[in-house]
């Protein structure tokens, strides 16, 4: 997701400014009774050096160009002084090594491309705009009952490390949860609590949620994300949101939409690298989207996931990728098949 502002959650010097004096109250409690102080000496006068910025106007500049620092860095760590050009060299072997642990550690939690779950057939295309992504996507086989299973797609605020990294909290309490075999609602309404209570105040993530279920039908929920589509012989749906982007506030309520899907109908996911591309004269949408999705004949999920990125090239017509995109579809085969 492109930006940490949207939703007037301002990031601004006073939350810098809050930021730092806490820590620095923490810092000089945890100093008290240390026999060697040295370490914490040296990041206290660090936080003294960024308060000080701060009282300057010159916090989040870098100190060699003086151009912003990014934003998502400065998030992670206020004490920052330096843009990502102009790290040192060990810096940026440091980051450099970090951003490929990040990509390793995120590819591992990634279910495989192409599953298959009783009836249902689901296929994936995972595609990070830089090393790691903020992109959550996942398949859980729920544990009662055959051929169920939870999908969830999802998008994190910001982008980089910091993105990847509230990725994979996301990842760790969705699993977490799974075992106390919630109804959808009342796990969506904990993942927020769980995901509001651990991040910064500044993040936020928008996400659907569903469970399949054996007969076909999809219990949906939707954290202010993009709606899906239901791609059906006959029919195209869009199934809207259900609630606020989780994160927000701890007490958010999600309802449910329950969808009966027709033998060889597809329920088609993405995040907004899709319908946010944008070509430099507009952006991709959401009706080009339905009307790409309607002129595929014969629907398998991966002929539709590569039928939608097929298209999205095309659109681009040579333009990069700027956001991480994920598209997603689930099949339900039906009786017959
Ligand atoms: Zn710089």
């Amino acid at each position: 997701m492109n930006t940490q502002l949207k939703l007037g959650k301002k990031v601004d010097q006073e939350y810098f400014q809050d930021e730092l004096s806490n820590r620095r109250e923490r810092l000089e409690q945890s100093l008290k009774g240390q026999s060697d102080p040295s370490q914490l000496i040296q990041l206290l006068q660090q936080v003294d050096a960024a308060l000080d910025r701060l009282d300057k106007g010159v916090f989040g500049l870098c100190q060699t160009c003086h151009d912003p620092i990014e934003e998502e860095r400065l998030l992670i760590d206020p004490l920052v002084c330096f843009c990502l050009d102009h790290l040192t060299e060990s810096q940026q072997r440091d980051l450099e090594q970090d951003l490929y642990l990040a990509s390793r550690i995120q590819g591992a939690l990634l279910p495989p491309k192409e599953s298959k779950f009783g009836k249902w057939d689901i296929y994936y295309s995972y595609l990070p705009a830089g090393p790691v992504s903020g992109d959550y996507c996942d398949l859980i086989k729920l544990p009662e009952d055959k051929g169920q299973f939870l999908f969830v797609l999802g998008d994190v605020s910001g982008k980089g490390i910091s993105a990847s990294m509230l990725m994979t909290h996301l990842h760790a309490i969705f699993r977490s949860l799974i075992s106390l075999q919630l109804d959808l609602a009342e796990l969506m309404d904990r993942v927020n609590r769980l995901f509001c209570e651990s991040t910064l105040s500044a993040s936020y993530t928008t996400l659907i949620c569903g469970r399949a279920l054996p007969n076909g039908t999809i219990e949906i929920a939707n954290a202010g994300h993009w709606p899906s589509l239901l791609v059906g012989k006959n029919r195209m749906e869009w199934i809207e949101s259900t609630g606020i982007p989780m994160g927000l506030f701890c007490d958010a309520k999600y309802g449910v939409n329950r969808i009966q899907l027709h033998p060889g109908d597809n329920l088609l996911l993405y995040t907004d690298g899709l319908t946010e591309a944008s070509n430099k004269t507009i952006e991709y949408g959401g009706s080009r989207l339905q009307s790409i999705a309607s002129s595929l004949e014969f629907k398998t999920p991966k002929k539709l996931v590569d039928h939608c990125l097929g298209d999205l090239r095309k659109f681009l017509n040579g333009s990069t990728q700027a956001d991480d995109l994920t598209i997603m579809s689930i099949q339900w085969l039906g009786s017959t098949a």
